[in-house]
């Protein structure tokens, strides 16, 4: 009975998200003429799957052990102060931490050569759209998703105060992946778009735009980057299997050893006309090289919002 209600929950949610994002895709394309079934249509729909059928309960399980040992690390009487604030200001405060660690913990998997080995799954889609948003090695999720929730668990956010919250992250994170482009002027330096994120997907592993809801994080630590266009091509430099068993083992593969990296340039932002104040930030955090989650709250989500939560970042 399990399996059946999981199945059906799977396609459910399958034909939730097409019947959301395919229209929107098709009114405002950012590729104009991609197919609904473009090319690792397949090898995407195994990730979705994958995702919502297998990993998704194993992320789960990993989230509640990881809570459970740090509730017996932070004082209950902290904990108990944190989660009889208004929820409006748990909101905010889940918010602004939760970006804050998946920023920094963003820019880490584009760094270090171990992180880059989960992470790189989720750069090898060479085209965008809700479906390329599962692409996700399931560690990767892991990670991901306790960065996100880590601000939650250590204070002792309330759960159900945020589970829209969390619910909200899942579904931006697909937003931001869709073949679509609905520029939204200045507002961009607040909230997170497809317009950005499709930057971060750029070829180049320092592209820029490594966070997720609100590109705030981007702008102050100048990584942002908006040019008036959509990239070129989406993926990587290096080769990588192509198949999702493929993908799945990649990370544990044995490899040649690599060079260091060197510092990169941060990203160039190539912004309209600055038209705010953050974008005058903005514009003052860039340099000249143009080379790429999840949003809301840091709890442990539940299953249901696990599943329905893509890559993120
Ligand atoms: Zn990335
Ligand atoms: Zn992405």
């Amino acid at each position: 009975m399990h399996v059946v209600s999981l199945l059906l929950s799977t396609g459910l949610s399958f034909l939730f998200l097409t019947l959301v994002f395919r229209p929107l895709e098709m009114a405002f394309p950012a590729k104009a003429g991609q197919r609904f079934f473009r090319p690792a249509w397949w090898t995407d729909l195994c990730f979705f799957l994958g995702q919502y059928l297998l990993w998704g309960g194993l992320v789960f399980w990993v989230l509640v052990h990881f809570g459970s040992w740090l509730d017996g690390v932070i004082p209950s009487p902290f904990r108990r102060a944190v989660g009889e604030q208004p929820w409006w200001a748990q909101a905010i405060e889940v918010i602004l931490l939760s970006d804050f660690f998946v920023y920094w913990g963003h820019r880490l998997q584009h760094r270090v050569g171990f992180l880059w080995r989960f992470h790189v799954i989720h750069h090898s889609a060479e085209h965008l759209d809700w479906l390329a948003a599962h692409r996700e090695h399931p560690i990767d999720s892991i990670y991901t998703l306790g960065l996100i929730n880590l601000p939650a668990l250590v204070l002792g956010f309330r759960l159900e105060t945020l589970a829209a919250l969390v619910a909200f992250r899942g579904i931006w994170a697909i937003y931001i992946h869709s073949n679509v482009r609905l520029p939204i002027g200045p507002l961009r330096v607040l909230i997170g778009a497809p317009e950005l994120h499709h930057w971060h997907h750029d070829r180049d592993r320092d592209a820029g735009n490594y966070a997720n809801i609100s590109p705030l994080m981007d702008v102050l630590f100048g990584t942002y980057r908006c040019p008036d266009h959509e990239p070129e091509s989406f993926g990587l430099r290096e080769p990588i299997a192509q198949s999702y068993l493929g993908q799945l083992l990649h990370p544990f593969l044995r490899r040649q050893r690599q060079p260091p990296r060197p510092e990169p340039e941060l990203a160039a932002a190539e912004c309209p006309p600055a038209d705010s104040t953050f974008a005058a930030l903005a514009s003052s955090e860039r340099n000249e090289r143009p080379e790429r989650h999840a949003g809301t709250a840091g709890m442990a989500p539940s299953p249901s919002q696990i599943r329905s939560r893509p890559r993120l970042i």
